[in-house]
């Protein structure tokens, strides 16, 4: 047993070593508290240098504004900030620090330097700090402003050093959180340089799409579809990607709420909801969502590093969540300013001269109709037909007493296109105004009959056609029995069925909509095996709906026929009408795009 000792008071240097690990773990959470002062100070530009993964530097320059000589040796103390002075105020925190700890701790623990200088003053103070000493004080010459930086970090803390990973580990984490603030704060410029390269400069007074194209890219950020909606208080505003563009992991998932980057579960778990039967398993959109709420609805004093928040009601986050982005992939490509802006004009849009002359129209293709959409049609009606010599002209609508209004064909992923061929006997090669797509029949085709197929049913209009012979199927008891439970909701899609002892039923009718090829007795043993794999607690009615359609529609596909010419058009034209044509009703992709700049960019034209 260790002998008793009397109690003391921790030494101000211990405490410090202590909650230095509480803030600051790693050089990335050193270059969050750093910008975040920056951006506290009113700044307009920002500027980073990181050495060595931040080991060596990290170093933050701004010209915000700035420091006296008194505050400048104030602030490195602990719990000294000029941003909250009563608790209070912890109600309504509208900057991004306030506990006073920041300074104080990575000063405690590297070898920090601080050069200020507010507007009105003449000159600069510097301070030389390590390991929480105040070495040298001393007036310098510096532009209005702020820089700070630590060097050597974690250089009296070797446990702690000894936890850093790689450079470029710890680069990726220095990376995100710069992307995070950058992506905060289009408004602000920033800079970024990286051992001595200049990685990224971003102009200040930038739209988030501006910024999202320079950080993300062009390719990426034509996935993207505008979110604005306000649901209980709660405005949700930013970018979510369609279904087509999806990453291995949540990493591309940026949430700001009152600007400030924020995680909290039910934001991950809204965002996956809302693109549910969208994407496959394991695939994950991307996202940059701001909330916007009243302060007091929202509590960032939960974690030392604040990027957990916590919600009063986070039902109504959800909610908010999930009806922005479901509404904003549904009027898919609306977003005007996403056009490219060479887009021809509407009366150009079907004459080839307005086409790259590199189509080849060699007499070995079929003739190469463009099938309009009229998507931006300002007075309705098809467009002006393709009238080139030699090219027939592009079938008529086919759906047109679909009863659909004009608004909704505004979710045509393309403004046109045009058939190419097939390759490998499956895929469907398009040509559209944003580059090549190829299209799997398959999958497009069950998205087709899904979305008629519920349609029918929510309209309770479905049609049933009597089989030619009633089948009877025998099933093992344990689907049977899922069967026995759902039969009158399996009857009312459509279904002539009923039991015929035992574990047996018999099918003499199936929705008409399938088509006639389908075997009723796999479609029954599929659709029994779907349920029993997947039936959550409490399933809806919609859901056991959702369940037979996505199940029924497998089977007509299967059940299909190779496309003849004729059928890959009508199937094209059907697959752009959908409300959601991009994944089968399983999340298989339907279309993969390849647009013009990104085929460029692999021939190295770009
Ligand atoms: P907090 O940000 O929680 O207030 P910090 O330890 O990060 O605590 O900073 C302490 C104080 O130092 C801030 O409240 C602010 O007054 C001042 N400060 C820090 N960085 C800057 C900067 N870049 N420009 C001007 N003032 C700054
Ligand atoms: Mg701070």
């Amino acid at each position: 047993m260790p002998s008793p000792r009397s109690i003391q008071l921790l030494s101000d240097d211990v405490i410090n070593k202590i909650a230095a690990g509480e803030v600051v773990d790693r050089p990335a959470s050193v270059l969050k508290e750093l910008v975040e002062n920056s951006i506290d100070a009113g700044s307009r530009n920002i500027a980073i240098a990181l050495v060595d993964g931040g080991r060596k530097l990290i170093s933050v320059s701004d010209d915000g504004c700035g420091m006296t000589r008194d505050d400048a040796l104030l602030c490195i103390e602990r719990h000294a900030t000029s941003k909250l002075r009563s608790a209070d105020d912890l109600e309504r925190v509208a900057t991004l620090g306030f506990r006073g700890e920041a300074l104080a701790a990575i000063a405690a623990v590297s070898r920090f330097t601080i050069a200020t200088r507010p507007a009105d003053a003449n000159d600069a103070t510097e301070i030389t700090i390590s390991g929480g000493k105040i070495l040298e004080v001393r007036e310098t010459g510096a532009p209005p402003g702020t820089t700070m930086a630590a060097r050597n970090l974690f250089f009296n803390v070797p446990a702690r050093r000894r936890f850093l990973r790689s450079d470029q580990t710890e680069l990726a984490h220095l990376r995100q959180v710069f992307l995070l603030h950058a992506l905060a704060h289009p408004a602000l410029g920033f800079r970024l340089v990286v051992d001595e390269r200049e990685i990224y400069r971003l102009t200040p007074g930038a739209s988030l799409e501006d910024r999202l194209r320079e950080l993300l890219g062009s390719p990426v950020v034509r996935a993207l579809r505008a979110v604005d909606a306000t649901h209980e208080g709660v405005r949700v505003r930013g970018f979510a990607s369609l279904p087509h563009t999806t990453r291995g992991d949540r990493s591309e998932q940026y949430v700001f709420v009152n600007s400030r980057p924020a995680t909290a579960p039910v934001v991950g778990f809204a965002i996956a909801e809302a693109y549910q039967s969208l994407l496959p398993r394991g695939r994950h959109p991307l996202a940059v969502l701001f909330l916007e709420m009243d302060p007091s609805l929202v509590d960032v004093n939960v974690h030392p590093t604040k990027k957990e928040v916590r919600f009063r009601h986070p039902p109504a986050i959800r909610d908010a969540i999930i009806g922005g982005i479901r509404k904003a992939l549904a009027i898919a490509p609306a977003h005007g300013s996403q056009m490219p802006s060479g887009l021809p004009k509407m009366k150009d849009l079907f004459v080839p001269a307005g086409r790259p002359a590199t189509v080849s129209r060699s007499s070995d293709l079929p003739g190469l109709p463009a099938f309009p959409y009229p998507r931006v049609q300002p007075g309705g009606g098809p467009p002006a037909q393709n009238t080139n010599a030699g090219v027939p002209a592009a079938p008529q609508q086919q759906i047109e007493n679909s009863g659909r209004d004009d608004s909704e064909s505004h979710r045509s992923p393309w403004l046109w296109c045009r058939v190419l061929g097939q390759v490998g006997g499956t895929f469907v090669i398009l040509e559209t105004e944003d580059g090549m797509v190829l299209m799997d029949p398959q999958a497009a085709h069950e998205r087709v009959i899904f979305e008629r197929y519920l349609g029918e049913a929510a309209r309770g209009a479905i049609h049933s056609q009597g089989l030619l012979a009633p089948e009877s199927v025998s099933l093992p008891p344990e689907q049977a029995r899922v069967i026995r439970k759902f039969l009158a909701a399996i009857q009312e899609m459509g279904f002539g069925i009923g039991e015929f002892g035992g574990d047996s039923f018999v099918i003499d009718a199936l929705p008409a909509c399938l088509g006639n090829k389908i075997s009723a007795a796999q479609l029954l043993s599929d659709l029994a095996g779907q349920i029993e794999k997947g039936t959550p607690r409490g399933s809806s009615a919609s859901w056991i709906r959702e369940q037979v359609a996505q199940a029924a529609c497998h089977a007509a596909v299967r059940a299909r026929d190779a496309l003849k010419p004729g059928e890959i058009e009508a199937l094209v034209r059907d697959l752009a009408r959908c409300e959601m044509p991009y994944t089968c009703p399983h999340g298989r992709p339907t279309v993969i795009f390849m647009g013009f700049q990104e085929l460029k960019k692999k021939f190295g034209r770009a």
